[in-house]
């Protein structure tokens, strides 16, 4: 019988109203039930953003660096399971153990970091233009804050916006993607055994329509979080536009890699192989664009492919895998529907392009590396985010034709150039739009101690994680003070 999981609501692990579950299933092996999950419904939400509400004053009033203990406790906890957490990752969402372990181990930086913030939270002491009046801003919590997460970081993502809430003061009501909701658990598990008190962090899982708008229609609720897809993202803006609360989205992607004609070959495959298909694709941060120079196109095309057609894919707990499956049956619809699209369009499959299928690919999601060439930038493989293993490869002119096709996508997540060529490399930097730019290097993997998001259609508010991170769950107010009479 598989594990039932609880919601976590005033500082205990609770049953939702309803006792219904959900169950959370592997996608390289559907028969395992990774645990059964709580259906939350409306009347769930509503308590916990009561309790957390009730707690919120208590908390704000605890020093910031005491605050911030409670984020180093947890960390040393999630430290001391990292190999087995990392274990419940790949079961519940498909990407290789390393990837699952190096997502967890970013985790426990973030409360780290954020533990640290606790410390520091500075503010600015700015002159006066009048005598012996003393000017300085502060911080302030918002309130409750509700964050909605994905499933594809589902350790990153939650800590990347439960550590910085809970440092500044606020309380948290937190909802997981449905696919993947263990990871999140694991974290509030830690804060529970690192003593937080109740009511600070509350985690509920349940329907993204059901829990997810309830909640930020709750009154109580002053900031929302949300990282997912543009069309929930979208709906949830004009949603909480209404109650002009603070909001952050963080979406889709498109993401570039341009590759000019001095790169070497060999590095430039191995950052469209590592970009494009490490987590199956599914990172916001993914490569799914190669725009390369026509003089080097043929010749990289040769090295890529056939780096990709040895690429291994397989259940993520296996030694030796590359590439784990697609999170779920309708992602995988979803990845060979642009495949078929792809080619009705006139691209060209380089390889790739089926599910796999045969032992024990016919227990999960698995789809090939996928590459098409001579893609154009009106095809829908071009401009639409597929959320998979599929890499569009479109030929430039020159550096200019490359960056207009760079920029040819609604969104503006995160863009890379491979080139040697200092002048090319600042040119793309000041003119690509993207919030993150990586210069020989994929368009994924970033760090969490710097600011993270995207332009254009991919983000909405402020900057998550590293330094900027505070400044969306804080307010600030500003004091004069004239120390005369
Ligand atoms: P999603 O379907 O938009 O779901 C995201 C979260 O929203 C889930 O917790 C979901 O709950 C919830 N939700 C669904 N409908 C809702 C509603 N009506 N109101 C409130 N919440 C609702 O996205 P996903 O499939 O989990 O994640 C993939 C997407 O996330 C991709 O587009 C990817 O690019 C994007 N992403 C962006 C970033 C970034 O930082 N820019 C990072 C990672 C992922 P359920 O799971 O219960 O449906």
């Amino acid at each position: 019988m598989p594990e039932v999981f609880r919601n976590y609501v005033a500082g205990q692990w609770v049953e939702c109203k309803s006792q219904k579950t959900f169950p959370n299933i592997n996608p390289a092996d559907t028969d395992e039930v990774v645990g059964l999950f709580q259906a939350s419904g409306p009347a769930d939400v509503q308590e916990a953003c009561d309790v957390a509400a009730k707690a919120q004053p208590g908390w704000a009033a605890l020093p910031a660096p005491r605050r911030g203990e409670y984020l180093f406790k947890a960390a040393e906890i999630l430290e001391s399971r990292l190999a087995k957490l990392g274990e419940d990752m790949t079961r519940e969402e498909g990407k290789t153990l390393p990837e699952a372990k190096a997502e967890v181990k970013r985790a426990i930086n973030i409360f780290r970091y954020f533990g640290g913030e606790g410390a520091r939270q500075f503010s600015y002491q700015i002159p006066s233009e009048r005598e012996n009046v003393f000017c300085y801003t502060m911080r302030k919590p918002l309130g409750v804050v509700g964050l909605i997460t994905p499933w594809n970081f589902p350790s990153a993502i939650p800590a990347w916006k439960m550590a910085p809430a809970l440092v500044g003061g606020n309380t948290v009501v937190i909802k997981p993607a449905s696919l993947a909701p263990l990871s999140a658990l694991r974290l509030v598990e830690a804060l529970h055994e690192a003593g937080i008190p109740a009511g600070a962090v509350n985690y509920l899982t349940g329907g993204g329509g059901t829990v997810g708008n309830t909640l930020v229609d709750h009154p109580a609720i002053r900031a929302v979080s949300f990282t997912g897809s543009c069309e929930v993202g979208n709906t949830l803006y004009d949603r909480v536009a209404r109650r002009k609360i603070r909001v952050q989205l963080e979406m889709g992607g498109k993401n570039p890699t341009v590759v000019l004609k001095d790169a070497d070959l060999n590095y430039a495959a191995d950052v469209l192989v590592n970009g494009a298909f490490f987590s199956t694709g599914q990172k916001c941060t993914a490569c799914s664009r190669a725009v390369i120079e026509r003089a080097i196109y043929e010749r990289l095309v040769e090295i890529l492919v056939a780096k990709t057609r040895k690429m291994k894919v397989g259940n993520g707990l296996e030694p030796g895998i590359d590439m784990g499956p697609a999170v779920d049956a309708s992602q995988l619809e979803t990845d060979l529907k642009y495949i078929e699209i792809a080619k009705q369009e006139g691209a060209k499959l380089l390889c790739g392009g089926n599910r796999l299928t045969g032992g024990i690919y016919d227990k999960g999601y698995f789809v090939e590396p996928t590459i098409f060439g001579n893609v154009t930038p009106e095809m829908r493989i071009a401009q639409e985010e597929v959320f998979g293993p599929v890499l569009a490869l479109m030929v430039a002119e020159d550096f200019d034709d490359a960056m207009r096709l760079a920029n040819s996508a609604r969104f503006g997540l995160s863009a890379s150039i491979v080139s040697r060529d200092l002048t090319r490399v600042h040119q793309f930097i000041n003119g690509i739009q993207a919030g993150l730019i990586t210069v020989n290097l994929p368009t994924a993997g970033v760090e969490y101690q710097l600011p993270f998001g995207g332009t254009k259609e991919s983000s909405f508010g402020m900057r998550e994680q590293g330094p900027l991170a505070l400044d969306f769950y804080t307010e600030t107010r500003t004091v004069y003070l004239k120390y005369t009479q």
